[in-house]
C-alpha cells in the first residue's frame, strides 16, 4: 500500500461519539481528515439498531445536555428533533415519575415510605442532593464555552461568561471537596444499610459524591432523540462527509510508528498523519504505539504514563437485555415512564455484590456452578434495573400493538469472563435473563411472562468485543484513589494530551468521570489542539 495516497492533516481513530465530534470540527476548519472506525457502523456507545421491526438503543439509552451537547449540535449547524425522556424511580410496588424539583419531595416519601425509621436520615440525604443540584446548576449553567466563538461572540462573553466564572471557580472548589465515594460517604450519616444501598447500587463503584448525588439533576435533564439515540452519531457522520471528511470504517489500527507519525491497520495498509488523535480504548494505544526513534525523554514520559494506565482497570460494565413484547405500549406507559429506575426489593444488594461475589470469584475455580447459580437468585432479586422503552419516547420505533424493552444493569466483567473461560457463558446468560424476566414479571411488569416473542442480550463481553473497551467499561476508568488522566473539571483542557506533541486523547477513557458530554467536550478540546498543531506545522 503507497502511503503518500494515505496521507492527513489528522487521522482519528475510533468513531464513537468522542472521534466523530473531533472529525466534526477537524473538517469544519477545512483540513484533510480520516476517521478510522473498526466496526461496520459509527457511534460506538451511542448507536441504535434495528431487529423485527422494533428500534433498539445499544448504548446509551438517552442523552443529557450538560452544557455541552446542544451547544455543539447548534455550533456545528446540526438540527436534530428531540423528545423529553422523563424517568421514573420505582421501588417494590411504589412508582414516583419525576416532573421537576417538587419530585424530589416524593422521592422522600418514598424513601421515607420503605424506611420510616431513618426520616431524619433521609432529610440529610435530600440535603445534600438538593445542595450538589445547585452546584450543577452552576457548573452546567451556561452553554460550554469551549462550543462559543470567544473571539466574535461579545454578548456571550460579557452578558453570560464573564459574570458565570466566579460562581463557576466557587463551585468547582466545593466540587473538588466531595471526591469521597458515594458508598463511604452515606456510611457516614445512614445507619441502614438497605437504605444506602438503594439510594447507591446503581451507580458505578466507588463514583464520587458529588458525581452521584448530581444524577437526580441529570434525570430531570434526559432527552432523547426522535428516530432513536443513534440519530445523534448518524448526524454527526453526515456532518463530516457534507464537510469533506473522508470515514473508513470495518478498519481496525493495530500499530502505531509515533517516531513516523504512522498507522497501520490490520491489512497492513499504512495511513500518515500530522495529528493523531485516538479516541477509542486508551490501554490499546499504550499497548501497539511504537516509542523507537522518539526523543529518550518523551519515551521516559510515554513509558511513565503506559505503566500507570496498563495498572488501573476500565470501571464497571452493563449487561443489557432486549425484549420484543407482543403487548401494545399502553399497558406500559400506564406503569412508568420509558426511562425508570426500578428495585424488586427493599432489602438492598448488600454484600451481594461485595463481599458474596468476591468470593466467588477469588475461589471460582472451587465453585460449583449451582453456587453461582443460587448468587445469580439473590442477584436479580435484590438488584436496580434501568428499564428503557423507546416505544414510550418515540412510538414510531415499534410495530403496531407491540413493545420493545431494554432492561439493563452494572455488571462484573470478570465473573463473564471467569464464566466464559469455564465453556458455560451461554447456558448463564440464559439463566440470567429468565432469572430477570421471572422477577420482573412478579413485580412491576406481570404481563411480560406471556408475551415474549423474542430476547437477546449483551454482556460486559460483548460491549468489550464491540468497541475493545477494557474491561467491557462504559464511561472509561473505575474511580480508583490514583486515576491514570485528568479528574478535575479546571484542567479539562489537558486531558486531551498525550506525552507524544503528535498524539491526543479523546473520549470516555481521557477524563474522569466520563460519559456522553465528556466525550464530545474532549472531542472538541482535542480538535480544537490538532488544528493548532496542523496550522502550525504548515506555517513552519
Ligand atoms: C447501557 C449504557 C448506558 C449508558 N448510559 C449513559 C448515561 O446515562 N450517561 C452518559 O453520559 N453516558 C452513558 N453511557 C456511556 C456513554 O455511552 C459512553 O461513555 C460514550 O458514548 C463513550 O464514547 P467514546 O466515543 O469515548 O467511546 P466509544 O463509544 O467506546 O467509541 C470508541 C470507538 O472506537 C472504535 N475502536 C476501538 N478500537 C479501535 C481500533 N483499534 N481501530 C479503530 N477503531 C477502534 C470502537 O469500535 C468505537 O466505535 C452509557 C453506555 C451504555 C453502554
Amino acid at each position: 500500500m503507497n502511503t503518500s495516497e494515505n496521507k492527513y492533516d489528522t487521522i482519528i481513530v475510533g468513531g464513537g461519539i468522542a472521534g466523530l465530534t473531533s472529525a466534526a470540527y477537524l473538517t469544519r476548519a477545512g483540513l484533510k481528515v480520516l476517521l478510522i472506525e473498526k466496526n461496520r457502523e459509527c457511534g460506538g456507545l451511542v448507536n441504535s439498531f434495528m431487529r423485527d421491526g422494533f428500534h433498539f438503543d445499544a448504548g446509551v439509552r438517552a442523552l443529557e445536555d450538560a452544557g455541552i451537547i446542544l451547544p455543539m449540535l447548534k455550533d456545528l449547524g446540526i438540527e436534530l428533533e428531540f423528545v423529553k425522556s422523563p424517568v421514573s424511580l420505582g421501588i417494590e410496588n411504589e412508582i414516583i415519575h419525576l416532573k421537576n424539583l417538587n419530585s424530589l419531595n416524593e422521592y422522600k416519601e418514598l424513601l421515607t415510605k420503605f424506611y420510616p425509621a431513618s426520616a431524619a436520615e433521609i432529610d440529610r440525604v435530600l440535603i445534600s442532593i438538593r445542595k450538589i443540584m445547585k452546584h450543577m446548576d452552576v457548573l452546567y449553567g451556561i452553554e460550554n464555552p469551549v462550543f462559543k466563538d470567544l473571539k466574535h461572540d461579545r454578548e456571550f462573553i460579557f452578558k453570560r461568561l464573564l459574570p458565570w466564572l466566579p460562581r463557576f471557580i466557587f463551585t468547582v472548589g466545593k466540587i473538588n471537596n466531595m471526591n469521597m465515594p458515594v458508598e463511604e460517604y452515606l456510611e457516614t450519616f445512614v445507619k441502614d444499610t438497605s437504605l444506602r444501598d438503594i439510594i447507591s447500587q446503581h451507580f458505578f463503584k466507588n463514583t464520587p459524591v458529588f458525581f452521584a448525588m448530581s444524577y437526580f439533576s441529570l434525570y430531570l435533564d434526559y432527552f432523547y432523540p426522535k428516530g432513536g439515540v443513534g440519530k445523534l452519531s448518524e448526524a454527526m457522520k453526515n456532518k463530516i462527509l457534507e464537510c469533506g471528511g473522508e470515514i473508513k470504517t470495518e478498519t481496525k489500527i493495530i500499530e502505531v510508528m509515533a517516531d513516523k507519525c504512522l498507522l497501520r491497520d490490520e491489512n497492513n495498509a499504512t495511513y500518515q498523519y500530522t495529528s493523531l488523535i485516538w479516541a477509542a480504548d486508551l490501554k490499546t494505544l499504550y499497548k501497539i504505539t511504537g516509542t523507537e526513534g522518539i526523543t529518550p525523554k518523551i519515551k521516559t514520559l510515554f513509558e511513565d504514563s503506559k505503566i500507570k494506565m496498563l495498572k488501573n482497570r476500565g470501571g464497571d460494565s452493563v449487561f443489557s437485555m432486549f425484549l420484543e413484547v407482543d403487548e401494545p405500549l399502553e399497558s406500559f406507559r400506564k406503569i412508568a415512564n420509558g426511562h425508570f429506575f426500578y428495585t424488586p426489593s427493599r432489602i438492598g444488594l448488600g454484600q451481594t455484590h461485595r463481599g458474596e461475589l468476591n468470593y466467588l470469584l477469588a475461589n471460582f475455580e472451587k465453585i460449583e456452578k449451582n453456587q453461582i447459580l443460587a448468587w445469580l437468585d439473590k442477584f436479580t432479586g435484590l438488584n436496580t434495573y434501568e428499564i428503557s422503552i423507546p416505544g414510550l419516547k418515540d412510538p414510531e420505533l415499534v410495530p403496531q400493538g407491540k413493545t420493545g424493552i431494554i432492561i439493563s444493569f452494572l455488571a462484573e466483567y470478570d465473573l463473564f469472563n471467569l464464566i466464559q473461560k469455564a465453556g458455560w457463558l451461554n447456558e448463564f446468560i440464559s439463566e440470567l435473563e429468565s432469572r430477570i424476566l421471572r422477577v420482573l414479571s412478579d413485580s412491576v411488569y406481570p404481563m411480560l411472562k406471556d408475551k415474549i416473542i423474542a430476547k437477546f442480550s449483551f454482556s460486559p463481553l460483548s460491549i468489550e468485543n464491540r468497541v475493545g473497551s477494557s474491561e467491557g467499561a462504559i464511561t472509561g476508568w473505575s474511580f480508583q484513589k490514583h486515576m491514570p488522566v485528568i479528574n478535575k473539571i479546571q484542567y479539562s483542557d489537558r486531558s486531551v494530551m498525550t506525552p507524544i506533541p503528535s498524539i491526543y486523547q479523546a473520549g470516555q477513557w481521557a477524563y474522569s468521570p466520563a460519559g456522553v458530554p465528556m466525550s464530545v467536550l474532549t472531542g472538541k478540546l482535542a480538535a480544537d489542539k490538532a488544528i493548532k498543531q496542523t496550522r502550525k506545522f504548515k506555517n513552519n
